[in-house]
């Protein structure tokens, strides 16, 4: 499950889960950010938002190791909530390099989306995240960059990419298209 910081991807998870919970299938949601977070605070790191400012190559090698971590659940259902890109300094750098989708091989992509008013307001309300520079125009160009990542992740995986918009005040709406359009 991918999209630009404040789609909605965390918030239509924790839905999701309640859904295939209730057809008595095991579920696992790994945030990758936070798995990787975890491990980066062992070396010192302070703030989640300092992740993506880490030499690329640190970064490489934490989603290394998340990935293995990843690759070695076996519930029924693993939901991996992610970014297709990381606003890094040195531009956008890929969430899903083919290194990390080589060792957890995605059966399914769903790409979130929002209208660019809407996600801007999102990020604007959340005041527990550090966020810089939030203007419509980086958004809009997020927007399309997601695209592209997303698709490439198609191509070197074979799997299909599933495109959901969640619309303001529609979030069951938006869980149940994801529901039904990958058959969970
Ligand atoms: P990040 O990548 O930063 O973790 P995210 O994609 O997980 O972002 P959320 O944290 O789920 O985004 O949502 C951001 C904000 O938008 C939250 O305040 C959430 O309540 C709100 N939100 C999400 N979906 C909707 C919706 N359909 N309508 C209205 N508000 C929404
Ligand atoms: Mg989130």
């Amino acid at each position: 499950m991918t999209g630009i910081p404040g789609v909605g991807k965390t918030t239509l998870l924790s839905k999701i889960v309640e859904v295939i919970k209730s057809h008595d299938k095991s579920v696992n949601v790994l945030s990758f950010g936070t798995l990787m977070f975890e491990i980066a605070k062992e070396n010192g790191l302070k703030d989640r938002d300092g992740l993506r400012k880490l030499p690329l190559k640190e970064q490489q090698s934490l989603q290394k190791i998340v990935a293995e971590k990843i690759a070695a659940t076996n519930e029924q259902i693993v939901i991996i909530d992610t970014h297709a890109f990381i606003n890094s300094p040195e531009g956008y750098y890929p969430g899903l390099p083919e290194h990390v989708l080589k060792i957890i091989k995605p059966t399914n992509f769903v790409s979130i989306s929002a209208k660019p008013e809407e996600i801007y307001n999102r990020r604007m309300k959340d005041n527990t995240r550090n966020r810089d520079n939030i203007t419509l125009i980086n958004i809009k160009k997020e927007l399309e960059y997601q695209t592209g990542m997303i698709s490439a992740c198609a191509v070197i995986t074979g799997s299909p990419v599933r495109y959901i918009l969640n619309d303001e005040g529609k979030v069951d709406e938006a869980v149940d298209k994801i529901i039904t359009s990958i058959g969970l």
